[in-house]
């Protein structure tokens, strides 16, 4: 499975970096999110499925 993350519909909240420090992170200068590593381990798919669901811009998906 992979996680994507659309940065033209992020609204930088970054829930997703607090949910999943592993995963993500936001960008210094617009705050926006970036994937730290897009293809997720069976770790990672719980709080993969957390962000995506707390995002509050729909900018995360999973797929695979
Ligand atoms: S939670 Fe959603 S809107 Fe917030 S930084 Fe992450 S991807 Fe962007």
């Amino acid at each position: 499975m992979r996680i994507h993350a659309d940065r033209e519909v992020c609204v930088a909240a970054g829930m997703c970096a607090l949910t999943a420090p592993d995963l993500f992170d936001q960008d210094e200068d617009d705050g926006r999110v970036i994937v730290l590593r897009s293809d997720l381990t069976d770790h990672d798919v719980e709080a993969a499925h957390e962000a995506v669901e707390l995002c509050p811009s729909g900018a995360l998906r999973i797929t695979g």
